[in-house]
């Protein structure tokens, strides 16, 4: 990928630009068939699988930190082919905090995790193999918000609903 910039984009301006896909559909790109360059590629997203989990069992057992849960999220959300977040209460001057539920992304919308998922991460109960297909639950009320309010930090697994930072990073 090679289109960044205002410059770089614009030293295409006039050329033959085609939208092709790669492989089985894996990859797709914007290329400059003049220059042979891609300009602007994305790989295809996984689909959801069901993997198995239990090497983190217990892992939030002692509640977590935003940090803890960027890193395990980031792991399992790979794992299963599901984005899955954090939605705390509220984000403040030090970040975020108050009540938190863990939610899933399909298709832009939040959803349930899938069963069994809180009690293996929380609990340490559960036999650890998790099935994004169970994910059927639709968005609850309260999340509507938050969804919409979601705040830029270091990592895009922690949201909240409100926003109570006097100064804006
Ligand atoms: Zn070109």
């Amino acid at each position: 990928m090679s289109a960044h910039s205002y410059k770089d984009l614009d030293a295409h301006v006039r050329h033959h630009l085609e939208c092709v896909r790669y492989g089985d559909g894996e990859n797709v790109a914007v290329e400059c068939t003049d220059c042979c360059e891609v300009l602007l590629d994305f790989d295809h997203p996984p689909e959801p699988v069901a993997a198995d989990l239990s090497a983190y069992r217990g892992v939030f057992a002692d509640g977590y930190t935003p940090e803890e849960i960027a890193d395990v999220l980031d792991a399992i959300s790979e794992k299963l082919g599901v984005s899955l977040h954090c939605l705390w209460e509220y984000v403040g001057e030090y970040g975020p905090a108050g009540d938190s539920d863990l939610l899933a992304v399909i298709d832009g919308e939040a959803r349930e995790i899938p069963p069994g998922l809180h009690e293996l991460l929380v609990e340490g109960t559960d036999d650890g193999v998790v099935d994004p297909a169970t994910i059927t639950d639709g968005p609850r009320e309260e999340w509507a918000q938050g969804v919409t309010h979601s705040y830029e930090s270091e990592s895009t697994r922690n949201w909240a609903i409100e926003d109570r930072r006097t100064t804006r990073i």
